[in-house]
């Protein structure tokens, strides 16, 4: 199913056994709770206990759209739904062609990201062939997913605090236009191990990872081409910004540009993880956005590519 955000591979979200069959293509822990997706606010209600007024006032501002509210469920959400939680993410996705499959299914649709666990979200129909050919009956063409990273993942610490738990293009700045308080969690931009408890479980698995090696360098462009000075050679690459490729083709380095916005970013950085393999590329340094706006969404996923491996220059 195509969505704004990224594509994702939907179910009967109140069907134990369709559920179970989502956990298995993509090969996803069972721990990893699935976002359950509709399509009016109206449908919410039933799927969680109670819906709280500053919850209410978030999805009226931003649904439809990429933001993903947790709330404890209702026994409508089976367990295997929710990852074994006691609570479940709901959105109502912006895309069109989501609305109408949630429409025309008439129940509220689970949908993990369609990736196999692990790799990079697809955001284009043919990166869902990629993994899932042969494991899932069917792909639902809705042309590149316009923001290209997954939702914005947010809880409620109280009635007027926002937790959030994955940054993305709903941003902590656009919530606090209706929230008194927005906590980052800490797992948003620290290193999670497998044994930690995180409230938001997806946090601690290695994700969105190219067959390369992936260094995240932080700092200015003179600094990254001073850095990069002694790293260049076969199979070795550098990832940076549109406006860094001037100074880089001088310098005579193989870079590869995935925008000049943090939105341009966010839109190309799973189609260019993917990209690296097809080129045969063997280490990728990255050149690091700045962690406020949706580039705090960006920098989430690439030091999870990184598997944590962050050099200041
Ligand atoms: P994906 O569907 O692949 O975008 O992953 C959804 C992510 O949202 C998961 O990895 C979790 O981290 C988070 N998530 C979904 N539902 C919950 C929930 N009930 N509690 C905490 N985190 C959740
Ligand atoms: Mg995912």
């Amino acid at each position: 199913m195509p969505t704004e955000t990224v594509y994702g591979l939907a179910c009967d979200a109140g069907n134990p056994e369709a559920v179970r069959k989502v956990f298995a293509a993509k090969g996803r822990p069972a721990d990893n709770p699935l976002i359950v997706h509709i399509q009016d606010i109206a449908e919410w209600q039933p799927l969680v206990t109670e819906i709280p007024p500053l919850a209410m006032r978030l999805a009226e501002r931003f649904w439809p759209g990429p933001l993903t509210i947790i709330l404890p469920r209702s026994e409508r959400i089976p367990s295997i739904t929710a990852g074994g939680l006691d609570t479940v993410g709901v959105r109502f996705p912006a895309h069109p062609v989501a609305q109408a499959m949630i429409r025309a299914a008439g129940i509220p649709l689970a949908a993990p990201s369609g990736n196999r666990s692990g790799s990079p979200s697809p955001t284009t129909s043919a990166h869902m062939l990629a993994d899932m050919d042969g494991r899932i009956p069917a792909i639902v063409e809705g042309g590149a997913c316009i923001c290209g990273v997954e939702s914005t993942v947010i809880a409620l610490d109280d009635g007027q605090t926002v937790r959030v738990l994955r940054p993305g293009f709903v941003t902590p700045e656009h919530l606090q236009t209706v929230a008194e308080n927005v906590i980052v969690d800490s797992a948003v931009l620290a290193q999670v191990t497998a044994d930690t408890v995180v409230r938001s479980p997806g946090m601690k698995y290695k994700h969105y990872a190219p067959n390369a090696a992936v260094t995240l360098v932080q700092g200015s462009a003179e600094e990254f081409l001073h850095f990069m000075a002694d790293r260049q050679g076969e199979g070795i690459c550098a990832l940076v910004f549109d406006s860094d490729m001037p100074a880089c083709e001088k310098a005579g380095l193989r870079a590869i540009p995935y925008g000049d916005t943090d939105e341009a970013r966010a839109a190309s950085v799973f189609a260019m993880l993917r990209q690296l393999d097809a080129l045969g590329i063997r280490h990728v340094y990255i050149r690091a956005p700045r962690t406020d706006g949706v580039g705090l969404a960006v920098y989430n996923r690439l030091i999870r590519a990184a598997g944590y491996d962050i050099i200041h220059a």
